[in-house]
């Protein structure tokens, strides 16, 4: 069995197509990247969706030398509603014109699929930071749950956020990386953890007072020191409560090293192990989508009233019938 994901949710269109055997085809995509000083406006990454969608299409299909799929599956949530519309209206047309069956799939839950899949971990505990999400989730007793979250905005908004005070162009998370590795001071940051869930919004505040008075490499290297340490602190006590021995590291600022290095240091002490994807599985794309398509098989249909867009879908309330 082939399956053909559709990724839609913010500034990425996808497409991937997988095999049942496991085998990434073509993963191919193209980003919305806003205008300098800016962050992303939902009605121009729908617009640059609507533009892309048919040549990648048509892209994925020649490179995986398929003429049309078995399956088609989509991602209907979390996300942004114009983009995730996108979507679905391209999914329900070529299921319909393919006579394939659809299903809707959770980004999130995606993210977390196919890291499992390039890993080969079985019960892994997931540290998943993008744009828009902080999330620690993990498999326990019939679903999967969210551990611990950002209360406020996600790491890569807070990172891209900052660059924008600083003008550093978008996404910001990359340069800021390249910065901190100057820095050479520690300038405390707001260190804020309840429970397992972390907040950032206290850092942006501040990090708005110290911009005018220390280098920025030393506040690029705070910046990730702070915020890391919060994400792994949190990453650990998942795992701890969990009794898991697996973490992935995934999404878009799992590309950085020093966060990487980070959890593998974490990972090492506990007799754990650990895994970051390369960043074409990490950073939102088609192929996890089409992966959990094929764990999800079970729930396709060619009954379209029944999938709809669900923006605020959360991981914890996807029913998972392939574990
Ligand atoms: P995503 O939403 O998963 O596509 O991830 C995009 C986010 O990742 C943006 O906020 C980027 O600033 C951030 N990002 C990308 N590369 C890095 C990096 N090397 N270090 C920190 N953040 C990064
Ligand atoms: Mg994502």
């Amino acid at each position: 069995m082939i399956c053909l994901g559709i990724e839609s949710t913010a500034h990425t269109f996808g497409i991937g197509i997988v095999s049942d055997w496991s085998e990434v085809l073509t993963n191919v995509k193209s980003t919305y990247v806003p205008p300098k000083g800016w962050g992303i406006d939902p009605s121009k990454a729908k617009q640059h969706h609507e533009d892309v969608a048919e040549l990648l299409i048509e892209k994925a299909l020649r490179e995986a030398h398929i003429k049309k799929p078995d399956l088609i599956s989509v991602a209907i949530g979390p996300g942004l509603p114009p983009c995730l519309l996108v979507g679905l209206k391209k999914a329900k047309e070529l299921s319909k014109k393919w006579d394939v069956p659809l299903v809707g799939i959770n980004h999130a839950i995606a993210h977390l699929e196919i890291g499992k899949l390039f890993s080969n971990f079985k019960d892994p505990v997931m540290l998943y930071v993008s744009g828009g999400n902080t999330q620690v989730i993990a498999f326990e007793n019939g679903k999967y749950r969210v551990f611990g979250e950002t209360e406020d905005m996600g790491i890569g908004n807070l990172f891209d956020s900052f660059g924008r005070l600083v003008n550093l162009e978008f996404p910001a998370g990359p340069k800021i990386e390249e910065l901190a590795k100057k820095g050479k001071k520690y300038i405390e940051l707001p260190y804020s953890i309840k429970g397992m869930d972390v907040s950032f919004a206290g850092v942006y505040t501040h990090l708005k007072s110290l911009i005018k008075k220390h280098k920025l490499e030393d506040v690029c290297f705070s910046l990730q020191e702070t915020c890391f340490a919060m994400l792994v602190e949190v990453s650990e006590r998942a795992m701890a409560h969990t009794q898991k021995k697996e973490l992935i590291l995934t999404g878009g600022v799992s590309a950085n090293k020093r966060l990487q290095e980070m959890c593998s240091i974490m990972c090492e002490e506990r007799g754990a192990s650990f895994s970051a994807p390369p960043i074409e599985l990490a950073g939102d794309n088609g192929a996890m989508i089409a992966w959990n398509g094929i764990l999800a098989k079970k729930e396709a249909t060619k009954n379209y009233d029944k999938i709809d867009i669900n923006p605020k879908w959360r991981a914890d309330d996807v029913k998972v019938s392939w574990i």
